[in-house]
């Protein structure tokens, strides 16, 4: 398997130094741990999780990201970075001058394949959509159970608690959505994935966080100041330091108790607030019309696709109804197959081509064939 290391004099120089009276802390880049970096808004974490990526030596997997497209940061011309996946939604169209693959063609070996796997919000027609697509590319790195040791993909959080509300605006509860989310980052180190996460600030899941974090990273937090369990840390490293600090700096407390002082240089690549990075990367998004999924009541497109593709095969309403079940489907009404059938024809003869169809298989002409219903 291909190890994409980047050379060491390529990296974004990182330094730590000791804190009086503790232990050091240091990173460790061969065994999956969870960093969570914690700071209040526009303080640097995001640049931080980018210097912690760039030290892992497999695929970097950066999904998780603000509005602005940030994520994109890795395919600028100052990136150490060339071998990079957009990864966006089956109806969206991306124009890059790098590979592109719409998520229902990502597998493990795609991901393997790239130092750098990324996607952004503009990427997707919609938020389901793309949250639907974040789930399946996740799920994708429960089948790595099979790697040599230090051979760690990082996956990057730009925006933690966003995540969390996007499920409870998907329907779930909110401490459901939490619990999701401790347990997906939790799965992830058997997988040989390290975890970068940012926290913004002292919310309802940083405690069950920081319990499962390896490192705890403190960027400036204001005048919140560290939450109560964590105060300790003032004996050795003043509070005021936590209020000033700069956003290249970085107070580090390792899961033994050890602790150091941080710091590095932002990224070149990093984004610069007010960048449009597609319009820098010359990357055009073009979006269709999300298909329908099937439900008890209607049949969705895709569904709508194979009841076409079955009555091509076989030419009988009745065998259709009796193979839809065998596609993953509920057998469906001769009549129900037979409107399908004839929606089609419809939309064929009068368009030119099947909306339905199209939706269901974007970049295809399959759906401009009109079909003899005898
Ligand atoms: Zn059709």
């Amino acid at each position: 398997m291909t190890q994409y290391k980047i050379p060491d004099e390529e990296k974004t120089p990182l330094y730590l130094k000791p804190v009086n009276g503790r232990l050091m802390a240091r990173f460790d880049f061969k065994r999956p741990v969870t960093y969570l970096v914690m700071g209040n808004r526009n303080t640097g974490k995001s640049a931080f999780i980018e210097v912690l990526a760039e030290n892992h030596d497999n695929t970097i997997i950066d999904l998780y990201g603000s509005k602005d497209n940030e994520n994109l940061c890795w395919c600028r011309k100052t990136s150490p970075i060339d071998d990079i996946l957009l990864v966006h939604g089956d109806n969206t169209t991306v124009t890059a001058s790098f590979d592109t693959a719409p998520i229902s063609d990502v597998n493990l070996s795609t991901l393997e394949g790239y130092k750098a796997v990324v996607t952004c919000n503009s990427f997707f027609s919609s938020d389901n959509i793309k949250f639907d697509a974040l789930e399946k590319l996740t799920g994708v790195l429960y089948e790595r159970t099979q790697w040599n040791k230090g051979h760690l993909m990082f996956m990057a959080f730009r925006e933690t608690m966003d995540l969390i509300y996007s499920k409870m605006h998907q329907g779930v509860g909110e401490k459901d959505a939490k619990a999701q989310l401790l347990y997906f980052m939790r799965q992830l180190r058997h997988f040989g994935v390290s975890v970068g996460a940012d926290m913004l600030r002292w919310t309802g899941i940083d405690k069950e966080l920081r319990d499962l974090s390896e490192y705890i990273v403190f960027k400036k937090i204001g005048y919140k100041g560290l939450p109560r369990d964590l105060r300790f840390i003032y004996k050795y490293v003043n509070p005021i330091t936590f209020r000033y600090m700069k956003h290249n700096q970085i107070v580090m407390l390792q899961e033994n108790g050890n602790m150091s002082l941080g710091k590095f240089d932002l990224p070149k690549y990093h984004k610069e607030e007010g960048v449009d990075l597609l319009r820098e990367l010359d990357i055009t998004i073009s979006h269709s019309a999300a298909p329908e999924s099937s439900t008890q009541q209607k049949i969705g497109d895709m569904e709508h696709f194979i009841i076409m593709e079955l009555y091509k095969k076989h030419q009988s309403y009745r065998v259709v109804s009796e193979h839809l079940p065998e596609a993953g489907y509920e057998q469906r009404s001769i009549s129900s197959i037979g409107y399908q059938v004839t929606q089609h024809n419809k939309a064929v003869k009068q368009k030119g081509s099947c909306d339905r169809c199209n939706r269901a298989t974007p970049g295809t002409d399959i759906a401009n064939i009109e079909l003899y219903t005898g």
